[in-house]
């Protein structure tokens, strides 16, 4: 009999591998807690072939055509394509959200494959006017070297395929370390890329203990460039580490994202938007809306309609075609969003719905609003990465914009207005990566994606975020 959900391997040198010890670690269904699986777990010798693989890969895929190395590209998208149904049955099994969501993530990952595909034939140089009729003087842009990428479990293929699309588009070869509690998903992103024909080496997949993983990489002389997506700490650890070894890094971290209500927002568009987004992937999301900072004057209709919307999610197995919500990924989440939520009733704030956990098998958690947090409760400086809405009341649009400032994070911000005074107030004054107004625009292919101050560095969206995968070689030649 074939198994629902198969056991994950190591890809290391066009060779899908055990451990080179044999070890192994758990895999489980956050719906059921049910072990369903188990993922390879590197040893430092299988981490060495797969640093000695990715150069070996980088010689040969640098020397490959941009045009060639973009229809591998794009044949790998197709192939995602065609297998969506299988991956996203894998992705629910493991990460818990609904199935509907993992389709949507294959499908859009697909297009961040086809569009990076594109753009890595557009790596462009310049030719610089020289000063001297008899000289030519040329920038040159070339891949940087062998990557390595951390990517985590709430988007096990999409973390994984910005790093994996813009690395390979521009000529470098990839480690790739993805996410543990949902290793088979990102395993089946990589075996479509091996489908497609990528020549060996040039991308490899490994699992394990990520502090062992990340210390061995980061420091390896073949490793050029390091990516990581994760929480504000890892990311800073890592990022002083890459320093440490002179590797530039691109760091996707948390975010408190803030929604600005202002007294003229239309609230039907806004809940109609907001709430699914809030709630989507049990709010596991970087760019999930977090701090509602809500207008005086809307604050009473706005919180019962997000009240209401948020009683009628249903929460339950994502292989459910009724569930909209599926269970937390990780069970470590569950005490610390309780804690969060004690701590802010204990300084006054009030659970307008939800607040607990649902059951006691599986690890779901009800959608939950909250009102009136101060601002010195930990849910409002801590990114509670879960179904939770903390909405307050400002009484102008200065102490709106002053408190979505407050936090050092920067990743994220939403805002619903129909004044185009205060659209130019939010767009030029909430200090934020990005910012999506009167609808929900963000993470697609062709847009910048990232964080600024404590939500990190670098774009891995547009046009720009090939360039950290690029070196800028000059040369001068005389006649
Ligand atoms: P965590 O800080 O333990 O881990 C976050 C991620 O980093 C995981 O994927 C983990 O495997 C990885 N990681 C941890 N230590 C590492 C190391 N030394 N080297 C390399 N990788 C390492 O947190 P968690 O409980 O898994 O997740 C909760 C927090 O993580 C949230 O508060 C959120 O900020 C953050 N997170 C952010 C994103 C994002 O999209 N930016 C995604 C997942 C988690």
């Amino acid at each position: 009999m074939t198994r629902e959900y198969p056991d994950t391997r190591l890809f290391i040198a066009g060779d899908w591998r055990d451990a080179s010890d044999g070890s192994t670690l758990e895999v489980r269904n956050p719906a059921t807690e049910a072990v369903i699986g188990s993922v390879a777990c590197a040893s430092a010798n299988d981490l060495e072939e797969a640093a000695q693989a990715a150069q070996a890969g980088f010689e040969i895929w640098r020397k490959t055509s941009p045009l060639e190395r973009s229809a591998v590209m794009r044949k790998a998208a197709d192939i995602l394509r065609q297998r969506v149904d299988t991956i996203a049955r894998l992705m629910t099994l493991e990460q818990g959200k609904p199935l509907e969501q993992s389709k949507i993530e294959i499908r859009a990952a697909s297009d961040i494959i086809d569009w990076f595909a594109e753009e890595g034939r557009r790596t462009y140089g310049q030719v610089i006017p020289a000063r001297n009729p008899n000289v030519t003087q040329l920038a040159i842009k070339h891949p940087i070297g062998p990557v390595a990428a951390f990517t985590p479990w709430n988007f096990p293929i999409n973390q994984a395929v910005r790093k994996l699309s813009a690395a390979l588009a521009a000529g470098c070869s990839i480690v790739v370390k993805a996410p543990e509690e949902t290793p088979a998903s990102p395993s089946e992103l990589i075996r479509a890329f091996q489908d497609a024909g990528i020549p060996e080496g040039v991308v490899g997949l490994v699992y394990g203990v990520p502090s062992e993983i990340s210390e061995y990489l980061i420091a390896h002389p073949v490793i050029r460039k390091i990516s990581f997506t994760g929480s504000t700490p890892v990311g800073k650890l890592l990022a002083s580490l890459s320093g440490k070894h002179m590797k530039p890094a691109t760091m996707e971290l948390g975010g408190h994202a803030p929604v600005l209500v202002a007294p003229d927002a239309d609230l039907d568009r806004a809940i109609t938007q907001i709430v699914p987004h809030k709630f989507r992937n049990a709010g596991q999301v970087c760019v999930s809306p977090t701090r509602f900072l809500v207008h005086d004057e809307v604050f009473d209709p706005f919180v019962n309609r997000f009240v209401e919307a948020a009683e009628k999610i249903t929460v339950g197995d994502g292989l459910d075609p009724d569930s909209d919500m599926g269970p937390l990924a990780n069970e470590r989440r569950i005490p610390v969003i309780e804690e969060l939520l004690q701590d802010a009733v204990e300084q006054g704030a009030k659970i307008e719905t939800g607040g607990k956990r649902v059951g006691n098998n599986g690890w779901f958690f009800e959608p939950t609003v909250v009102t009136n947090a101060p601002a010195s409760s930990r849910i409002m400086n801590e990114e509670p990465f879960g179904p939770v809405a903390i909405i307050n009341r400002y009484p102008d649009l200065d102490s709106m914009i002053t408190e979505a400032n407050r936090l050092d994070y920067g990743l994220a911000s939403y805002a619903y207005t129909t004044s185009q005074s205060t659209t130019h107030r939010f767009v030029h004054e909430v200090a934020a990566g990005m910012m999506s107004i009167n609808h929900l625009g963000l993470a697609l292919p062709e847009l910048p994606f990232g964080g600024i101050r404590d939500s990190g560095y670098g774009t891995e969206g547009g046009s720009d975020a090939i360039q950290p995968y690029l070196d800028t070689h000059f040369a001068t030649i005389h006649a």
